[in-house]
């Protein structure tokens, strides 16, 4: 295959907009020029068209109203605002927090940043799948703890947390849950009544939606103080006015996502499990990352004994396919993914990880080309690494 058909399958860093959300976002960018805060016809225009998209990102979750749902620019902000502002509003009801060791950094980071504030936080234990140790989680469950946050499903892994037993055990001692479920919204479905959440993180980007945008669920009765100030917005929780052509978007990506969820996603799984069999049958010491079916409907994340990750990257972007390490390397250290680390694989191991993250223009041939150039990859690199043991060249 030339370089010119080249096959993407790195969409857990970045996915296309769909065209049909470019379409809705289109005339709140060309004509309709309302602020949904006006009184006037035009800002009447702006706020029904605000609350569209409110509802149909709470109906993808099945939150109680689209009341729960507040607007931000992504997910990142979300988590920020939940654990933050949870965190500030409780305060003087206590001042610890559990999280899990894997994390994606915008729970960690604000997380560590409340620690310098006076709180402690626990980062609990997850095992080699990659769930979170339940049984930890239940002894550190105490009378000063305000929050606990536990993502829905892990990007670079692809592991799903029974997220549902986690909320039973937290609701017992009378703790908010806050759940970051960017990596998961889209793939699959969220109950937040069934699943008793009260705070969830929501992205646009990871649904086909346009990028800076997405949201908070809040449920009713939670209480938390707003981080940014301002003209009010967002019932006074996340002023600022509001970006409604993304805003439109995502609600047309999150009613897209709901429609269309059953079946793409029953496809996606097609897909992963034959990419996953494909590269790992054929090459021997290879594995698996993460559950093997407790995972992502798009994530075929494995790992190659004696060579490293990033070098495969490279050959396969010389022959056109575009994976991902996950983050096995940050961008400004050379140190192994923190999720990697924490499901306890070594350094090397985790140096040897690969990550397939499919989409919606992916297909059985694409799957099939992969699966064809992985061995001959793997064999070259294994011949000039030095780790490689004689035997297994023989
Ligand atoms: N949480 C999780 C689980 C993620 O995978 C990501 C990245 N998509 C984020 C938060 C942050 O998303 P963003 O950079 O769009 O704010």
């Amino acid at each position: 295959m030339s370089r010119a058909k080249r096959i993407y399958m790195d969409h857990t860093a970045g996915r296309t907009v769909d065209p049909r959300v470019i379409e809705a976002m289109l005339p709140y960018m060309k004509s309709l020029c309302g602020n949904p805060s006006s009184v006037h016809s035009f800002g009447q225009e702006a706020r029904q068209a605000l609350e569209e998209a409110r509802t149909k990102v709470a109906e993808l979750i099945n939150a109680e109203s689209k009341e729960s749902i507040f607007l931000t620019s992504g997910a990142t902000e979300s988590n920020n605002m939940a654990i933050k502002g949870v965190a500030r509003r409780s305060r003087d009801h206590g001042r610890h927090i559990i999280t899990s060791s894997i994390e994606h950094m915008s729970v960690l980071n604000p997380c560590k940043f409340l620690m310098t504030k006076g709180f402690k936080v626990t980062f609990l234990p997850v095992d080699q799948y990659g769930f979170v140790n339940l049984t930890s989680l239940e002894e550190e469950l105490t009378n000063e703890t305000i929050l606990v946050s536990i993502m829905y499903a892990n990007g670079e892994i692809g592991t799903i947390q029974p997220i549902k037993e986690i909320s039973k055990m937290v609701h017992r001692k009378n703790v908010y849950l806050h759940v970051d479920a960017a990596a998961a919204n889209g793939q699959v479905l969220i109950d937040v009544n069934n699943e008793d959440i009260d705070l969830l993180t929501i992205s646009s980007n990871d649904m086909y939606g346009p990028k800076g945008v997405g949201a908070l669920y809040i449920k009713k009765s939670t209480r938390l103080e707003p981080l940014i100030h301002g003209g009010g917005q967002e019932r006074g929780l996340r002023s600022g006015t509001e970006n409604l052509p993304s805003i439109v978007g995502f609600g047309k990506a999150a009613e897209i996502a709901k429609e269309e969820m059953p079946t793409e996603s029953e496809r996606l799984k097609t897909l992963r499990d034959r990419l996953i069999k494909g590269l790992l049958d054929p090459i021997p010491y290879s594995f698996l990352n993460g559950h093997p079916t407790k995972r992502l409907p798009n994530n075929a994340a494995v790992r190659y004994s004696f060579i490293e990750g990033e070098s495969i990257l490279l050959d396969l972007d010389m022959k056109g396919v575009a994976a991902s390490s996950g983050s096995a390397c940050t961008a400004k250290t050379l140190e192994p993914s923190h999720v990697l680390r924490a499901i306890g694989l070594k350094h090397e191991e985790a140096h040897g990880s690969l990550l397939f993250t499919l989409g919606r223009q992916n297909t059985e041939e694409e799957v099939g080309y992969v699966i064809s150039i992985m061995p001959d990859i793997v064999k070259r690199l294994r011949e000039m690494s030095p780790l490689t043991p004689k035997e297994l060249m023989k």
